[in-house]
């Protein structure tokens, strides 16, 4: 089965590159088993619908050193128009007390300023 290495959409046999992103599909027997990469070393930090703040944050993290993964899906099974994608933020599991506490500290930040929070 072909799959998308961005999108993580699975595409029927034959199809070669993702609609989506023109990616090229890979098999889904040789895409870096998702769960195991959650489950093993990769905590899920953050949640957005807004693929600016995600990446916003991630330079934030690489800034204090933090490495981070930004996966983002969209709902295509959502038939409503808008901005459906969701975007989740991971960092790696000995670093998220660190990344924790920063993403608080930007918060507060942000409210001090009278900017939206991340929340
Ligand atoms: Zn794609």
């Amino acid at each position: 089965m072909p799959v998308c290495p961005n999108c993580l959409y699975e595409y029927i046999e034959g199809i070669t590159i993702c609609p989506d992103c023109n990616a090229v599909l890979v098999d889904s027997e040789d895409l870096p088993k998702f769960e195991d990469l959650s489950e093993k070393d990769w905590a899920l930090i953050f949640t957005t619908d807004e693929e600016y703040k995600a990446d916003m944050i991630k330079d934030y993290l690489e800034s204090a050193g933090i490495e981070s993964m930004i996966m983002s899906q969209k709902d295509r099974n959502f038939p409503a128009p808008g901005n459906l994608t969701i975007v989740k933020l991971f960092v790696r599991k000995e670093d998220m007390p660190d990344a924790l506490s920063f993403i608080q500290e930007l918060g507060k930040d942000k409210q001090k300023n009278g900017e939206d929070s991340f929340e």
